[in-house]
């Protein structure tokens, strides 16, 4: 399967997977990948909750949902995105800052969640790029 970016429509609004450059799925208007940043989320196998995808933000705005042992692709123009993940009552989350610059336009990061006494909480970590699976 041939790689799919996840992009926020800039006509309709709604997170949806293209492929390097084509229609909103949604709303049919022309996309075009980012070719400044990207970062890349890898969502780590796991039992609990694994039917439910993990809702995605990226600063404050929702970004669609990654799957179990998915890889999502985001192409972004540089800038600094805080990366947020929740998943039904599960809101916890470290929240990490990544900053998308000509000197690191490329970052790569694997999801888990960690089991909690009261609530599961979501750890977002930076990794090197070659620990992700590229589907
Ligand atoms: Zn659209």
């Amino acid at each position: 399967m041939a790689r799919r970016y996840r992009m926020k429509c800039p006509r309709c609004g709604n997170a949806v997977n293209v492929g390097a450059s084509g229609p909103c799925p949604k709303c049919s208007a022309p996309l075009y990948v980012e070719q400044q940043g990207m970062l890349v989320l890898y969502r780590m196998g796991n039992f609990v909750g694994s039917a439910n995808g993990f809702g995605i933000y990226l600063n404050e705005q929702p970004l669609g949902a990654i799957g179990n042992r998915e890889t999502l692709h985001i192409p972004l123009p540089f800038g600094d995105y805080k990366m947020h993940i929740v998943c039904g009552m599960n809101r916890q989350c470290n929240d990490p800052v990544l900053h998308l610059c000509p000197e690191d336009p490329f970052i790569a990061l694997k999801v888990h969640m960690k089991m909690g006494f009261v609530q599961n909480s979501f750890i977002i970590e930076r990794v090197d790029p070659s620990t992700i699976p590229q589907v």
